[in-house]
């Protein structure tokens, strides 16, 4: 697909239309209030919550778009101004409330973007997700996989968010004379909130913009600002530390529970701050131990745990992912410096195109790059199987983008719905 025509989680480029995928802070850079860039497709949880995510954001700009609903987009070509017609399929991502993927389909072929999402095998909603994608595919196969790579590595292995929830309800038991802290975001981890509140029969407390969104979300009944009323509570994630622990276990004997999928260290340096240790890449210098898998919770210092519940697919899932999808291109969507993790790295193996030779040649050669930089490189194999570094685009598309007439950057686009195979 030419550049400025879709942007998905991206929110300052010139674009005919915008796609969120969730509403996470990593997801939102760049969205606020005052952003009018142009239509801004989303699920209708994200659409319920985002106007109070962004106060003054112009809902008018709202395209709320249903899971399994094929919308098409009439869109104009940047270089060449011809007509475009984009079909985009929502699916469901399992990743926190409203999350989706989005499946384009076009005259580029067919480009599937995960955002973050979890694939877990023994879901029903995964395997939902799976069947929509393969009636929606009809055989084709993924042409380019812009795919979650947060735990893109064999290192992370953890189990179903079903059974982490046990572990996180068995922690709480044992300690019937403890308060409970537990760590999240401004959004996710809802089920596992409510599971315990169901298992204990109890309320959880949370902040009191947490609760806004947990009504938002309907629940209704589960979720209290009110002290009194229990001894478990979720706290912001950022809050979440040892000194946070120790000074609440100086009022009353406290627990800690972060559910994550990352392991969680004591900084060295500090003895005394949580954080989520950076895996570099798969030759990371960090200790052997944090690269063992992490089926249980463990058990830190200060009465904290780590629960392996996270929200994002562990290494076996996105490898199933990968066999049921057969992509012929795969390009990692998180980024940041210390965790890229390069898909290719893993999955090159299970490319039908890939013969074992060249599947060699390009292990070999990302170790020597590995090997001299520190740090995994950011490569992307292109269909001819030469490879290729990723570079920033010319900047000179974006420039026509900008020139372009309001009403083909975004602004007034046709839309029709049709379902798939109609
Ligand atoms: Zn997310």
């Amino acid at each position: 697909m030419e550049k400025g025509m879709v942007s998905i989680d991206r929110w300052n480029e010139g674009s005919q239309a915008y796609f969120l995928t969730h509403l996470h802070d990593d997801h939102t850079a760049g969205l606020s209030a005052s952003w009018r860039r142009g239509p801004l497709f989303c699920s209708p949880i994200t659409a319920s919550l985002l106007p109070f995510r962004f106060r003054g954001f112009d809902v008018s700009l709202l395209r709320v778009i249903e899971v399994g609903a094929t919308r098409a987009l009439d869109l104009v070509s940047p270089t060449s101004r011809a007509p475009v017609r984009v079909l985009v399929t929502p699916i469901d991502a399992h990743h926190c409330p409203g999350a989706l993927m989005y499946l384009f389909h076009g005259t580029f072929g067919w480009v599937l973007y995960t955002g973050d999402f979890r694939w877990e095998l023994s879901s029903e909603r995964s395997q939902l997700a799976k069947r929509m994608l393969l009636d929606v595919l009809q055989g084709n196969a993924i042409d380019v996989l812009y795919m979650d790579n947060t735990y893109c590595n064999p290192s992370f292995s953890f189990p179903p968010r079903e059974v982490a929830t046990k572990q996180v309800i068995d922690i709480i038991v044992t300690h019937p004379d403890h308060d409970i802290v537990i760590g999240i975001d401004n959004l996710g981890k809802e089920e596992l909130l409510v599971n315990i509140s169901k298992a204990l029969n109890i309320k959880i407390r949370v902040w009191p913009e947490r609760l806004r969104t947990m009504h938002l979300l309907g629940y209704k009944d589960v979720f209290t600002t009110n002290t009194s009323l229990t001894r478990v509570r979720a706290i912001p994630r950022y809050s979440f530390t040892f000194e946070t622990i120790d000074g609440l276990n100086q009022l009353r004997p406290t627990i800690g529970i972060m559910p994550s999928g990352l392991p969680w260290l004591l900084d060295a340096s500090k003895n005394t701050t949580l954080y989520a240790s950076p895996l570099k890449s798969h030759q990371s210098e960090a200790s052997p131990d944090l690269l063992q898998h992490m089926p249980h919770a463990r058990k830190l210092k200060h009465n904290a745990y780590c629960v392996p519940y996270s929200e994002h697919s562990c290494f076996s899932e996105i490898a199933e992912f990968i066999k049921v999808l057969q992509p012929s291109n795969i390009s990692g969507i998180v980024s940041s410096t210390y965790i890229y993790i390069n898909p290719r790295y893993y999955f090159s193996h299970v490319d039908r195109y890939l013969s074992d030779k060249s599947c060699e040649s390009f292990k070999s050669e990302v170790n020597q790059m590995g090997s001299s930089s520190g740090c995994q490189p950011s490569l992307k194999v292109r269909k001819e199987w030469k490879i290729k570094y990723v570079s920033p685009r010319p900047s000179v598309l974006v420039r026509r983008v900008s020139r372009l007439p309001r009403a083909r950057r975004g602004a007034k686009i046709e839309e029709s719905d049709s379902r798939s195979g109609s």
